[in-house]
């Protein structure tokens, strides 16, 4: 019988598709479904994907049209946009925030924010779509951390320090293939307090798209577990995104957590976007993760929304497949359920606290 173990899952952008829509309705294309995009309410149902972390993102006005496009040819470096303020992120922030809760409310209990571990695995029990909202990107937040705790109390849980583009807080890797991570400076000293400020009040600290020394130089200060919420191993894809294996060391030595990215740039050898690749390199990654940080350090972190993804998965409605092919490569129920939800609830109580 085919598996149909929901998928918790680390990271997807549908927030800033529909944002980007600049329409009333965009909820209700949320949860009645839509011909657009990777993720909805009624794909998601079909593909078993129980909920995840749905990011917020800002994007920048002076952003190439189609990162896509630049990431192509055997090797590439795409140059990052400009800084962008707190004063210009915030707004649109808030429009996603409003986005989220608003689907929330209008879901008719279909759809739940989750503010700790509990409420996500009684949506799991109860085939609720359980949301951590999450920002992609420190941006909105302002040196005095006012909007932190504002936002915080209105439901987010979850903060990567930066995306790619710098910030006051720190320097993120480029878009470039092939490279280490190691690209240049890590957090400022606002970022080593906003990684202390996120420890007081048990906010999630995600490290995928900081360099390798923001990585280090939160390995240093936090005392969370190491969490990249969708990024891939550097041994098998030397892209800057991906980890290399004294990183994956550092996430496993913490009780942390790696969330897999199905971008088939961050996936395959070559580092090329093309979607016509197979399921079987994506088990690449995943097996070279089980022998750095061990089976209960890994889970999925899609991109879904935000990332062209194998065709075997196009989008949520797809996750059956890649159920099968984990099943076909011969882990036990009991490991899938790690790595399909059981892995993430854990470590986000671990970070939480319960
Ligand atoms: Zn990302």
């Amino acid at each position: 019988m085919r598996s149909t173990i929901p998928i918790f899952d680390g990271h997807n952008d549908v927030l800033l598709r529909l944002f980007d829509k600049h329409s009333a309705r965009v909820e209700r294309l949320f949860l009645e479904g839509e011909n657009d995009g990777q993720l909805d309410l009624p794909r998601a149902r079909q593909g078993g994907f129980a909920g995840g972390m749905f990011a917020i993102f800002v994007s920048s006005e002076d952003a190439p049209d189609d990162l896509d496009d630049l990431m192509r040819g055997e090797s590439y470096d795409v140059a990052l946009p400009r800084m962008i303020s707190a004063e210009r992120a915030l707004p649109a922030t808030l429009a996603m925030a409003a986005i989220l809760l608003r689907i929330e409310r209008q879901s008719a209990g279909r759809f739940k924010i989750c503010r700790n571990a509990k409420e996500i695995r009684s949506c799991l029990a109860s085939g609720v779509i359980g949301a951590v909202m999450h920002i992609e990107g420190a941006e909105p937040i302002d040196a005095d951390l006012n909007s932190l705790d504002v936002l915080q109390a209105a439901g987010l849980r979850s903060i990567g320090l930066v995306w790619s583009r710098p910030n006051i807080f720190g320097h993120g890797v480029p878009f470039r293939f092939p490279s280490t991570p190691d690209t240049g400076p890590g957090l400022t000293d606002l970022g080593k307090e906003l990684v202390k400020a996120c420890n007081e009040r048990r906010i999630l600290i995600d490290l995928s798209h900081l360099n390798e020394q923001g990585f280090w130089d939160v390995a240093r200060l936090s005392n969370a577990p190491l969490i990249a919420t969708h990024s891939n191993a550097y041994a098998i894809c030397p892209h800057a995104r991906n980890l290399t294996d004294a990183q994956l060391s550092a996430v496993r030595d913490s009780g942390g957590m790696i969330g897999i990215n199905f971008a088939t740039c961050f996936l395959r050898p070559d580092g090329q976007i093309d979607t016509n690749t197979g399921l079987d390199i994506l088990i690449r990654h995943l097996d070279h993760l089980i022998q750095q940080v061990g089976v209960n350090c890994i889970g999925f972190g899609s991109d879904f929304d935000g990332a062209k993804v194998p065709e075997a998965i196009r989008d949520v409605s797809g996750l059956g497949n890649l159920r099968d092919a984990l099943s076909a490569r011969g882990f036990s129920d009991a490991l899938l359920r790690q790595f399909c939800h059981e892995n993430w609830i854990n470590v986000l109580e671990r970070t939480w606290g319960s």
